[in-house]
């Protein structure tokens, strides 16, 4: 199965798509952690991406796409995977059908969790990240246990999550109207609620 993890950032893709991971046995493809990743690694590639990274600014789609290529290579790869964070402009998603089509495979679905702009401002902003295992927690929601030592993502702040989500508005939700055109199925869920309920409804849009 090949699905899309869409909704603005701190929607909550990430955290649901790693719940779905072992029960469909299909990879999450995070572009944002492939890139940070690369960043951490120090490689040329990670050097090329920092500039808009660190701004909340998105990618190129060509150094995106390259990335996407990529990772559909890998042997865990072949028999689906959850897209999060991709694809984001139009460009992206119709460069994934090419890809996708020249590789005979299909997207089965596009997955949208909606939060509310004031949510995503306090997920955002809120967010942590453990420095070893990368586990995430929420400073009020679901804080850090005593010893775990924590940092926030330098795109992580109130004025840049404010930025992407405007990006979300004006250049990646426009995706859903291609995808609408194009007949791939949309399941529009709410991703406020307990992780719980927010992984029930997925799991109903999804069949499973
Ligand atoms: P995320 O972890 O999905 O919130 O992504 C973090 C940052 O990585 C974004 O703000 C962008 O700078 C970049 N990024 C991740 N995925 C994409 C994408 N599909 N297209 C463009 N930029 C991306």
């Amino acid at each position: 199965m090949n699905l899309v993890f869409f909704g603005p950032p701190g929607a909550g893709k990430g955290t649901q798509a790693k719940r779905l991971v072992s029960k469909l046995g299909i990879p999450q493809v995070s572009t944002g952690e492939i890139m940070r990743a690369e960043l951490k690694s120090g490689s040329d590639l990670g050097a090329r991406f920092e500039s808009f990274m660190s701004l909340g600014k998105l990618v190129p789609d060509e150094l995106v796409l390259e990335l996407i290529k990529k990772r559909l290579e890998a042997d865990d790869a072949a028999n689906g995977v959850i897209f999060d964070g991709f694809p984001r402009t139009v460009g992206q998603a119709k460069a994934l059908d090419g890809i996708f089509g020249d590789l005979n495979r299909t997207l089965d679905r596009v997955v949208v969790l909606d939060v509310p702009e004031e949510d995503i401002v306090e997920r955002i902003s809120g967010r942590r990240i453990a420095v070893d295992g990368g586990q995430e927690y929420h400073i009020r929601y679901n804080p850090p246990p005593a010893g775990v030592d924590v940092k926030q993502r330098a795109d992580d702040n109130e004025e840049t999550a404010r930025k992407r989500y405007q990006d979300y508005k004006g250049i990646t939700e426009p995706v859903l109207e291609y995808y609408a055109a194009t007949g791939t199925v949309v399941e529009r869920i709410v991703g406020t609620g307990s992780l719980d309920e927010v992984s029930a409804r997925i799991e109903t849009a999804i069949g499973e």
